[in-house]
């Protein structure tokens, strides 16, 4: 039987032509790079990272201190002026990150394990000594956005203007424990894994339709580039939300805040109102009914973590 356009002297590269040859090549290099990098995260799903914790520490530093020298940073290492009530303020939330700093680098120590609804979902052998490689730094920066992050490394900024919200300290660490998961469970490195091997997707596009009109290849990009942004990386950043809530409410009960503040707090995050709200509390959660009933069905494992940390029960 002859296909039409198979040379069989040429082989699987006569078949596919050049074109498909390097497609080819690289789809099968990526897919390997892939599996290669996968590991199981704190809550037991698959993450495939291909940066280093070192690699992410570094630019989390670097993100950091481009951030400080571009805000107004509250009491500032150096500042000549800060108001007593301010100090006040920075020292109060810096108590509250050590807090959580402590409870996150204990339970490393103890394994990370994490459990869910009485069943454990997953330890983590990545996170290993991965808060030993942490610099914890906890600055407020005075600003009226109500935003929040942390970076790897443990690079955390708390703006003024989510300081209404947060209401008390349980509130408060209700957002850095959430922010802090983020950091713990490796999400920036996980993003920019996704990204590098979108990008290099991209440059394999790229080289297979250098020849083509620049129209065709900007549509073929364009096609690529969405398709990668719908398909991929919104339901994984809706996956590192949820997960990053997991973590926040077992890390604010072992450091005995109140986690049932934590429902109450995104009640009120949510009645902000979708034009005052940052984007990392935006776009990417889940809707707060969904949440508040996931809160509702996490909440006996945390208050039970707060009994076994705390030695006393919530009143
Ligand atoms: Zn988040």
């Amino acid at each position: 039987m002859r296909i039409p356009g198979y040379d069989r002297s040429k082989g699987l590269a006569g078949m596919l032509g050049g074109r498909g040859m390097i497609i080819l090549i690289i789809a099968v290099g990526l897919v390997i790079w892939w599996f290669s990098s996968q590991q199981t995260g704190i809550t037991g799903r698959s993450q495939t990272i291909t940066t280093s914790i070192e690699d992410e520490n570094r630019m989390g530093l670097e993100a950091y201190m481009q951030v400080l020298a571009e805000e107004p940073v509250l009491c500032a290492r150096g500042a000549t002026s800060c108001a007593i009530d301010e100090t006040r303020e920075v020292e109060r939330i810096r108590a509250i990150g050590r807090r959580l700093q402590a409870a996150a680098t204990a339970w490393e120590a103890e394994g990370a394990v994490m459990t869910v609804e009485g069943k454990t979902a997953g330890s983590l052998p990545s996170w290993g000594a991965l808060t030993d490689t942490f610099n914890w730094q906890f600055n407020v920066i005075d600003a009226d956005t109500p935003n929040a992050f942390a970076l790897p490394g443990g690079f955390v900024a708390i703006y003024t203007g989510l300081l209404p919200v947060a209401a008390n300290d349980d509130g408060l660490a209700a957002i850095m424990g959430h922010e802090i998961g983020h950091a713990l469970a490796r999400h920036g490195g996980e993003r920019m894994s996704q990204q590098q091997i979108m990008s290099f997707g991209q440059v394999a596009v790229g080289l297979a339709f250098g020849d083509m009109g620049m129209d065709t290849q900007r549509m073929v990009m364009g096609a690529f580039g969405l398709g990668a942004d719908l398909g991929v990386l919104k339901p994984f950043s809706r996956a590192h939300e949820s997960e990053a809530d997991l973590i926040g409410l077992e890390l604010m009960a072992r450091a005995c805040f109140d986690p049932r503040e934590t429902p109450r707090l995104w009640r009120r995050m949510a009645e902000l109102g979708d034009g005052a709200r940052p984007p990392e509390f935006l776009s990417t959660h889940p809707d707060p009914e969904a949440r508040a009933s996931m809160f509702e069905k996490l909440m006996p494992s945390a208050v039970a973590a707060y009994r076994r940390h705390c030695g006393t029960d919530l009143n």
